[in-house]
């Protein structure tokens, strides 16, 4: 199996190296991040024909090693272009979309973990997908559990989808306990270990959020019927209600390779051992005055056009003013209500998809940074 993997210093990245060396694949290309040591590691290991780097200069450290060596954000499209059996998208953030059409176009299926494709162009990526006759795996554990759920079902007997949400870091705090968290406090996942990025959306429940807009797109399924609800075990990924009140549940490790793997081999079952401990289980609803971001991802999801573009932008930009100490933890959900309510909204191209993040983005850091 030749792979390219985007973001392969990441967290997604690093366990689908490690699964690529346990399985032997091929891995075909890579998208390295800053960290050059890290980097010079997997080129050594795993001898990719292909590599994108991030500056110019970093070029000089690889190119003993590896004969082709692309650039920055365009180097990603040219990554993405290149032909292989699938494409694993783990990029973090709005930089992942341009990849995710690039690898479309060039009819390379995708295991995607950038969800962000899917919240700022979901119908975009969604009908290019279908029009190249290319097919889109997701890699989060939520959307491979209702694909495995959905195995040998017609959609079209769907009546709700239940998408399973650990609560993040505060999951037990107050409203009013989260006025002086600091970035240590959020970055410590009850559950899972995950990148910077990700672990402050679940804490402020916008990665729920997302992860309805992304679930809406790829199993066709309408908002009304999406309903995120907490399970702090972590070990049902979600549930799929039938229309004849058949309910199926996907229990897993709490673990992102399966996801990873199931994706890669295209919805087979390969043979992979990694422990299951069977735990009780709970369920209880997750309340929106709690959670506003969770509120307005889906209401953002359900008026569409540029507005969960919108929500997007605003949640990196104010995310990475958080990480940098420069607002406290309820501004995040406060800037994302504010950039939601000035915005006009319109059904966007890709070019106005694109733009308009970045307005967004360079708005809400507003040289802060
Ligand atoms: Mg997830």
């Amino acid at each position: 199996m030749n792979i390219i993997l985007l973001g392969g210093t990441g967290s997604i990245g690093t366990l689908s190296l490690e699964l690529i060396d346990e399985f032997n694949y091929n891995l075909l290309g890579v998208s390295l991040g800053t960290d050059t040591c890290k980097s010079l590691e997997i080129v050594k290991k795993f001898k990719p024909e292909y590599i994108c780097v991030r500056k110019e200069e970093d070029k000089a450290i690889f190119k003993d090693y590896v004969k082709n060596i692309f650039v920055g954000n365009t180097g990603l499209d040219e990554l993405a272009s290149i032909k292989c059996d699938i494409l694993i998208n783990a990029l973090s953030g709005s930089v992942g979309l341009k990849p995710t059409i690039s690898a479309l176009k060039a009819k390379n299926d995708i295991a995607l973990a950038n969800k962000e494709s899917l919240v700022m162009a979901g119908d975009i990526v969604m009908d290019l997908a279908r029009k190249e006759n290319v097919k889109i795996y997701p890699v989060d554990s939520e959307h491979s559990a209702i694909w495995q759920c959905l195995n040998g079902e017609d959609n079209k007997t769907i009546k709700k989808l239940y998408i399973t949400a650990s609560g993040g870091a505060f999951r037990d705090k107050k409203r009013e306990e989260l006025v002086d968290v600091t970035v240590t406090d959020a970055l410590n996942h009850p559950n899972w270990k995950m990148g910077k990025k990700i672990t402050i959306d679940s804490a402020t429940m916008m990665n729920k959020g997302f992860e309805v807009i992304e679930a809406h797109h790829l199993f066709g399924v309408s908002y009304e019927n999406i309903k995120p609800i907490m399970h702090k075990e972590s070990i049902v990924h979600s549930l799929v209600l039938f229309n004849d009140s058949n309910m199926k549940a996907l229990l897993a490790p709490i673990s992102m390779k399966e996801p990873i793997l199931y994706a890669l081999n295209k919805g087979s079952r390969v043979k992979y051992d990694n422990g299951f401990n069977l735990t009780t289980l709970h369920f209880k609803n997750i309340s929106f005055k709690r959670f506003p971001c969770l509120k307005y991802a889906i209401e953002a999801g359900k008026k569409g056009g540029i507005m969960p573009t919108v929500l997007q932008a605003a949640n990196e930009a104010a995310v990475e003013l958080f990480l940098n100490g420069k607002i406290k933890f309820l501004d995040i959900e406060e800037i994302v209500y504010q950039e939601l309510k000035k915005t006009k909204n319109f059904k966007p191209s890709l070019e106005d998809i694109i733009r308009v993040n970045e307005e967004v983005k360079n708005r809400v850091i507003g040289g802060r940074l």
